[in-house]
C-alpha cells in the first residue's frame, strides 16, 4: 500500500480507502469479510457516513481491536429517521446520531465530517450555526481529531474551505464530473505526465477548488470516483469507451490535494480488484485515450447515491431510477426480471406525490418526478 499525508493533519492515509456505504443492510458475515480484506491490504481510511444503527454496529464489531489501526470519517448531520437515510440540521438529533457513532467507534472519531455541504442553505445552516461550534467542541474535547466536510458542489465547497475550519474534504470527483464538454480534445492542455497543474480541461470552479485545497493544505478524499459504476460501463460511460477501475482511481489521484480514493466495495473480491491498481504499470493506468472524446455530461443522470431520500411516499428513488436506466437501454425489450423487480418494490413511482423535496436534495439535477412517472409507465 502507498500512503499520502492528509494535508496538515499529520496523519497518513492509504491512497485507496474504503467507502462503507454499500455494506449498509448487508449480513454481518459479508461486512466482516469485506472489512477484513480491506485491512489485510493495508487500507487504513474508512468513510462511515451511514446513520443506520445495524450497519454501524456491524462495522464496529467487524473492526474489533483493529479499530486502533485505522482512520474513520464519521459524519455530523447524517441521521436515520424511520429507517430512511436523512440529513438533519436539528442540534439534538445531530448530537444523538453522532454521539452514538462515537460510542461505536470506541469513543473517538478521527475526522468529524460536516455532512453534505451542497447548497447555500447547507453552508449557512452548518457553518454559521451551533453545528460548527459543536464540531469545534468535539475537537477541543478530543472526541474527534480533525474537522472535515463532504460536498458535491465546488462553489459551496470553496466557501467552506475559506472559513479555515476544515482540514479534510470528501468530494465527488471523476473525469465525467470534471470535464468541460466543449467537443474539442482537452489533451492539448494535458502533458504526458498528467501534470494536474497544467491540466486545463477541468471545469474552472472545480479546478479552483482542488488548487485551493492544495494551497491551504486541506486533503481531499474522493467519493464517486467510478461515477456509481457508470464510467466503467460500456452502456453508461459518457466517453467513447469505458474507463477501467484503475484509470478512474488514477485520474482522481492525479488531481491536486487528493489523498485517497474511497470506492464503495461490498465484497472481498471487489476490494481485491481495486487494490490491483497498486500493481499496474503507468500505461495500464493511463486514462488519456478514453477521455479524448466526451459523449455527454453527467448532469441529469442518477448515480444512485440516495442523497434524495427521504421520500414522504417512501419510494426508494435510487432503485427506481436504476431499474428505469436499465429499461431505457431498450424500451421495446425490457427484461422481464427488471419489470418483476420493479413490481415487487413496496412503493412504486405511481405513489409519487410530486412534492419535489427529492429534486431539491439531488446534487446531480436528476428529473426525479419525471423519472417516477416514466418508470411507472415502462415498468408498472
Ligand atoms: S436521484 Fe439524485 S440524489 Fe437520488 S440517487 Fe439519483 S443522483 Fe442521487
Ligand atoms: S417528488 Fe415524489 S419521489 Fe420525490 S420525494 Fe416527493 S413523493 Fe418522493
Amino acid at each position: 500500500m502507498i500512503f499520502r499525508e492528509i494535508g496538515k493533519t499529520g496523519k497518513k492515509a492509504s491512497i485507496i480507502g474504503h467507502g462503507c456505504e454499500h455494506l449498509d443492510r448487508k449480513p454481518y458475515e459479508q461486512v466482516k469479510s469485506t472489512i477484513d480484506a480491506a485491512l489485510d491490504h493495508g487500507i487504513n481510511i474508512f468513510d462511515m457516513f451511514m446513520p443506520g444503527q445495524e450497519v454501524r454496529e456491524f462495522l464496529s464489531k467487524a473492526l474489533g481491536v483493529r479499530r486502533k489501526d485505522i482512520l474513520i470519517q464519521g459524519h455530523i448531520c447524517s441521521t436515520d429517521i424511520k429507517q430512511q437515510y436523512d440529513i438533519s440540521r436539528d442540534m439534538p438529533t445531530v448530537k444523538r446520531f453522532f454521539e452514538e457513532h462515537l460510542r461505536l467507534c470506541g469513543g473517538h472519531i478521527d475526522f468529524g465530517m460536516l455532512f453534505f455541504i451542497d447548497s447555500e442553505d447547507d453552508y449557512k445552516n452548518v457553518f454559521e450555526t451551533e453545528i460548527a461550534d459543536y464540531a469545534l467542541k468535539l475537537k477541543e474535547n478530543g472526541d474527534i481529531s480533525h474537522i472535515g466536510f463532504s460536498s458535491h458542489n465546488p462553489v459551496t465547497a470553496i466557501k467552506a474551505i475559506n472559513t479555515g475550519l476544515p482540514e479534510i474534504m470528501m468530494f465527488s470527483l471523476n473525469p465525467a464530473f470534471d470535464i468541460i464538454p466543449t467537443g474539442e480534445s482537452i489533451f492539448t492542455h494535458l502533458d504526458n505526465n498528467f501534470n494536474a497543474v497544467n491540466f486545463a480541461g477541468v471545469e474552472p470552479t472545480r479546478a479552483e477548488l482542488y488548487r485551493l485545497c492544495e494551497q491551504k493544505n486541506v486533503g481531499i478524499t474522493v467519493m464517486k470516483a467510478l461515477g456509481a459504476g457508470k464510467l466503467i460501463s460500456p452502456e453508461h460511460s459518457p466517453f467513447k469507451k469505458p474507463l477501467t477501475v484503475a484509470q478512474c482511481i488514477h485520474y482522481a489521484l492525479s488531481r491536486p490535494a487528493v489523498v485517497s480514493v474511497l470506492p464503495g466495495c461490498q465484497t472481498p473480491e471487489e476490494i481485491n480488484d481495486v487494490v490491483k491498481y497498486l500493481e499496474l504499470s503507468d500505461a495500464e493506468r493511463d486514462f488519456t485515450e478514453v477521455l479524448s472524446s466526451v459523449r455527454g455530461g453527467f448532469h441529469g443522470s442518477c448515480v444512485y447515491c440516495k442523497h434524495c431520500q427521504p421520500c414522504p411516499a417512501e419510494i426508494d428513488i435510487a432503485t427506481v431510477n436504476k431499474y428505469l436506466d436499465i429499461a431505457n437501454l431498450d424500451t421495446t425489450n425490457v427484461p422481464a426480471s427488471i419489470r418483476s423487480h420493479y413490481q415487487s418494490l413496496k412503493h412504486k413511482g405511481a405513489e409519487c406525490t410530486k412534492c419535489g423535496s427529492c429534486e431539491k436534495r439531488c446534487p446531480f439535477g436528476v428529473p426525479i418526478i419525471e423519472n417516477m412517472d416514466k418508470a411507472e409507465k415502462l415498468l408498472g
